[in-house]
């Protein structure tokens, strides 16, 4: 797309701070919590907060949001560091809300010491049954009114792990009545004697997300936090504590949360397809998990031209997953190269060809790029291996390829003349006759006939075999998170596995993640599950429907 491209709502609110001089730079976060691989909606964020400084100067962290001890992981964070470099972006620093935990600690005591902040030794349930209602005011705690000295014991005993899990907690102290219900003393602490994967047992009581994330992001001089919309009305508390303890004023920004049409994007709901195997694994090529995504074949390139394409949105709405695969073919056209692979073999003989004759012929790597890719050198013999669909023996109407008596052009060799074929018992096609025209040789064709059709093959002494994996939707519906239970939508047809395919010898040496356009087939890449006998490939996206514009080359 050439037009210049509008800023975006964020684009504007940058561009006008910097304006200002209200920040000399900016400094954006990306901040996940490591609970899970990232996926499509991550990637989104990432592009976003990661270009924004690419943009306008600045830098970007990467903080690991890890609050929550019983859900994160290290394996996470190493999947996670893994997926933001490959999709091309350099952190300035990798920080780890948990190494704020002693400031956090000693920010909670100066908002006990302002009387802004008490230890509540009410039940979550008590707490709930006090909080009131959008329309009805809440009630204070009993323990409200605890003295500044009671508190700073308190605390320092929940911290020294004197309590039970769920016994106390700390709350801001507010106003119970206050219109956004975010704002009725939230709980800032809670007990939790849980190890976590950074700080082990040294801590019992753990931040809310609402008490770490802001006061993270002001500790890194954050100027734009960056968020989903489900966030808008926690961010009055988190201008609050910002304000409270002053320190630096840190700004949270919403945006709209992205989502795919038949897929899922969230951690928790990948997880459980992980856990409960409708999927081999978090990087499943099927899933829209940067790691599913990279498995299969998608370019980091393709990621980034679709999320620039989503842009960023006030709204949420649903992200047409046909998008997706747009950008994947505009970038696979330019980079894969033009291999042929026969995926349901027909076996087809040329009569008139010297008998144990091999010569070479040779096929560009890819017309999209300069000089098509240079060339390749593929062995052609009197006995092939051809698309089983690629035979009619009662050919439709405009059918171009190959027919009782019809003529195509073997793709890059020489054209072919149909003159019979076998059946077996079962009155399945086995085997075709063909005799060629050997003044037709691509490149030196002075037979001056044209044929509209023009099949891939492989010679049948020279094939390799492959297991070819043609991936399909996992979700059967366009929105599987809408209602009820996502498994229930799951298409239990995704996957179609090809175990005997042939493919051309040349592919026999392709290194993993290595892309490639199989001829009329689509775009596929070698798996990580190949071996030296058997490589497998995964379909990354078919190709649209070109049948008709490559015939006529
Ligand atoms: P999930 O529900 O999948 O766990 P999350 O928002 O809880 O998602 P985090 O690890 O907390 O995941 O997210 C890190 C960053 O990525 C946050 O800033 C979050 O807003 C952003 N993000 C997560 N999912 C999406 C999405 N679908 N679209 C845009 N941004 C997203
Ligand atoms: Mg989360």
């Amino acid at each position: 797309m050439s037009e210049e491209k509008s800023l975006n709502f964020i684009e504007e609110i940058v561009e006008e701070d910097l304006k200002n001089g209200k920040y000399p730079f900016i400094i954006t976060r990306f901040p996940p919590e490591p609970n899970g691989y990232l996926h499509l909606g991550h990637a989104s964020s990432i592009c976003l907060n990661f270009g924004l400084t690419l943009k306008y100067g600045g830098y970007t962290n990467l903080r690991f949001d890890d609050t929550n001890p019983v859900t994160e992981e290290t394996e996470y964070v190493e999947s996670i560091k893994e997926d933001v470099k490959w999709l091309g972006f350099e952190w300035k620093n990798e920080l780890y809300a948990s190494d704020y935990f002693p400031v956090l600690y000693q920010y909670a005591i100066q908002l006990i010491k302002k009387q802004l902040a008490y230890v509540d030794d009410s039940t979550s349930e008590e707490i709930a049954a006090l909080k009131g209602t959008p329309t009805e005011p809440g009630k204070n705690s009993s323990y409200r009114e605890r003295s500044v000295e009671e508190n700073l014991h308190l605390f320092e005993r929940m911290k020294n792990g004197e309590f039970p899990d769920g016994s106390k907690t700390l709350r801001a102290k507010i106003d119970m009545a206050h219109p956004n219900m975010l704002m009725r003393d939230p709980v800032l602490y809670r007990i939790k004697h849980a190890h976590h994967h950074r700080t082990g047992d040294e801590w019992c009581i753990y931040p809310m997300y609402d008490f770490a994330h802001g006061q993270s992001d002001s500790i890194e001089k954050v100027t734009h936090s960056l968020c989903t919309l489900e966030f808008v009305p926690h961010r009055e508390l988190y201008d609050w504590l910002i304000e409270q303890l002053e320190i630096f004023p840190s700004k949270q920004y919403e945006f709209a949360r992205r989502n795919l049409t038949y897929t899922i994007t969230s951690k928790r709901k990948l997880l459980q397809l992980v856990n409960e195997k409708y999927v081999d694994g978090w990087d499943d090529p099927r899933m829209t998990t940067i790691s599913g995504m990279r498995r299969r074949g998608y370019t980091p390139e393709s990621i980034r031209d679709f999320c620039d394409r989503i842009g960023v949105a006030k709204r949420e709405n649903l992200v047409d997953m046909s998008l997706l695969e747009y950008c994947v073919r505009e970038h696979l056209n330019k980079i894969a190269l033009r291999r042929m692979a026969v995926l349901d073999p027909l076996k087809l003989t040329i009569t008139n060809y010297p008998a144990g004759q091999v010569e070479e012929v040779y096929s560009e790597n890819n017309p999209e790029a300069e000089n098509g890719g240079g060339t390749r050198a593929i062995p052609f013999s009197g006995s092939l291996w051809i698309e089983r669909e690629d035979f009619m023996e009662v050919p439709a109407k405009k059918w171009f390829r190959l027919a009782p008596g019809a003529m195509v052009r073997l793709k890059s060799a020489y054209i072919i003349k149909c003159e019979d074929f076998i059946k077996d018992e079962n009155g399945i096609v086995t085997e075709i006759k063909c005799s060629y025209i050997p003044e037709s040789k691509s490149g030196n064709d002075t037979s001056g006939i044209h044929v509209k059709g023009t099949i891939h093959w492989i010679s049948a002494a020279h094939a390799a075999q492959a297991e070819v994996r043609l991936y399909d939707r996992l979700f059967k519906v366009e929105n599987p998170a809408d209602e009820g239970d996502f498994t229930s939508y799951i298409n239990t047809d995704s996957l179609h596995i090809i175990s005997n395919a042939y493919i051309e010898p040349s592919l026999k040496t392709a290194t993993a993640g290595e892309k490639f356009q199989f001829i009329r087939k689509g775009y596929f890449t070698l798996d990580k599950n190949s071996t030296n006998n058997k490589p497998v490939f995964n379909r990354t996206v078919t190709l649209r429907d070109t049948w008709a514009k490559e015939s006529k080359k």
